[in-house]
């Protein structure tokens, strides 16, 4: 089982479908592509004497060629290493090394980053798109290498919140559960689709990409390489059967924007990878109607742990709606989700522990490294790290991530209780709370809260704001003005650099 053939399959059978837009502009169908795909492979196997299991770093912001070099590794038997674009030069270093990927496809304006650090496992760097790059599809095509549903696929680098990213191997197991999760519980097939590739390749939206593969569907490029709100509005306007993935920052910019937009053509937006406050969540069901579905996943069971469909956001008339639009849904149908005590003991509904998942899309371990992946796999469970409580609906509420987590006084406090509150008074536009350390009591509620554009803020009203909608033992001690919020490339916010800002500050 080689997910790669689904890539081969849509080129014999949807050859004259476009795979593959930018700017307006079909540049392959799916024939085209698939022909590439199989040139890519035979020249991987061929010219860089590569073989089945070796790994292929692609350190690319996202372009029209990232797809047929991640199905060009597929197809040759080789496991890509896609990683962020924005990552510090130490990173892709340590990952090189770490991966020891020996062979690195990058972008123009990475080049003079990535050259300089041949040496230890890297030995060749191809430039894409480029003479050398153009040159590799002149070879005959190569017949797709078969592999074992366990062999790995993708080595996915966890986004490093906290310490060195580490592998986690993904098997073309689970990567064929998680899309076939996509059709079952995020998304539904529909006659035409088109995934709009604005957040980073290398991730989610490079996840994401291969259920439309499998139906497909059009993938585009978008003219920015990004992000970009006013780009992705007007091409909501004029694609039809839209869906893209974004991490709920993004989905935030986008309702910060403001405009008379025709959204009809929209499918759905994807959302996840952090968390989205109902406020926003409000927000964006009167901006979009209901097309949005909401997943929760890491890149150790990759997109797959939870998922709350475009069905159940847009059914208002459920006594449980906004709570449900609280929570991260339900399990997604190839895994199993509990919620568990430190020592493991399962939980009953409605209290808060560690989120634990098994299943199909669970990784077999992290890349050679058998500690960490004995202690994230222990009793046959992933531990998420991450605390949440299911209801006796089987909806999961995601509280924080263990470390995230504040006690004072003896209390646990969850930073996103208080956030979600926060979110929702007039002068603030983003929150994020952390815990300091206190003497009087153990640890100290902090708000670092960034102000709407032009308003300042009264901390009189926020305090009377807090009294009047949250325990008083919850409330901050302590407010932050600050300009933005530290965040990492994929927009989550950077809990543990706002800690050490905090150190610096004097009380
Ligand atoms: P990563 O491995 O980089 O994808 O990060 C995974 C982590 O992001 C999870 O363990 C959660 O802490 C967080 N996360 C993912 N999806 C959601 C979601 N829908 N809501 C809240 N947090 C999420």
């Amino acid at each position: 089982m080689n997910i790669a053939s689904h890539m081969a399959r849509a080129g014999r059978a949807f050859q004259e479908r476009p795979a593959l837009m930018k700017g307006g502009v079909v540049l392959q169908t799916y024939g085209g592509v698939s022909d590439r795909v199989a040139r890519l492979a035979s020249a991987l196997a061929g010219r860089f004497g590569l073989k089945a299991g070796d790994r292929v770093a692609l350190a690319l912001s996202n372009c029209p060629e990232y797809l047929e070099l991640l199905y060009g590794c597929w197809h040759a038997g080789l496991v890509p290493v896609p990683i962020n674009a924005k990552l510090h030069k130490s990173d892709f270093s340590y990952i090189f090394e770490n991966s020891e990927a020996t062979l690195c496809f990058t972008s123009t304006k990475l080049m003079g980053v990535i050259e300089p650090l041949k040496g230890v496992a890297l030995q060749t760097v191809v430039e894409v798109p480029s003479d050398d790059y153009q040159r590799m599809l002149a070879q005959d095509p190569l017949p797709l290498v078969t592999r074992e549903p366990d062999d790995p696929a993708w080595l996915f680098y966890t986004s490093g919140t906290t310490g060195q990213p580490k592998g986690a191997v993904l098997s073309h197991r689970n990567l064929l559960a998680m899309c076939l999760c996509y059709f079952a519980d995020v998304d539904q097939q529909a006659p035409w689709n088109a995934i709009l590739h604005a957040a980073p390749m290398s991730h989610g939206s490079g996840l994401y990409g291969l259920p439309h593969v499998i139906q497909a569907g059009c993938h585009i490029i978008p003219e920015s390489g990004g992000f970009d709100v006013e780009e992705i509005y007007r091409l909501i306007e004029v694609t039809p059967g839209l869906v893209f993935f974004a991490a709920p920052t993004m989905v935030k910019r986008l309702l910060d924007h403001p405009v008379d937009t025709d959204t009809a053509n929209l499918k759905t937006i994807i959302y996840g990878g952090g968390p989205m406050y109902v406020e926003d969540c409000l927000g964006a069901l009167e901006r979009f109607g209901p097309k949005l579905a909401q997943l929760y996943g890491q890149g150790e069971s990759p997109m797959t742990i939870t998922a709350l469909s475009a069905a159940i956001h847009g059914d208002k008339e459920h006594p449980h709606w906004l709570r449900r639009l609280s929570s991260v849904g339900i399990a997604q149908s190839a895994v199993e989700v509990r919620s568990a005590n430190k020592d493991g003991a399962y939980l009953p509904d409605g209290e808060v522990g560690e989120v634990l998942v098994r299943g199909e899309t669970v990784m077999n371990g992290y890349w050679r490294n058998a500690e960490a992946s004995g202690q994230a796999l222990a009793g046959g469970w992933l531990h998420t790290g991450d605390y949440g409580v299911l209801d006796e609906e089987g909806f999961l509420t995601l509280k924080d991530r263990s470390k995230d987590l504040i006690i004072s006084g003896g209390t646990n406090i969850y930073p996103r209780e208080i956030e979600e509150v926060l979110v929702k008074h007039p002068q603030i536009a983003e929150i994020s709370v952390i815990g300091r350390p206190d003497r009087e009591w153990g640890e100290a509620v902090v708000a670092y809260v960034v102000p709407k554009r032009g308003l300042r803020i009264d901390t009189a009203s926020v305090e009377k704001f807090c009294i009047e909608n949250m325990a008083r033992f919850k409330r901050p001690k302590h407010y932050r003005f600050v300009e933005s919020l530290p965040k990492n490339n994929y927009g989550k916010v950077l809990k543990k650099t706002l800690r050490e800002m905090e150190k610096s500050v004097q009380e």
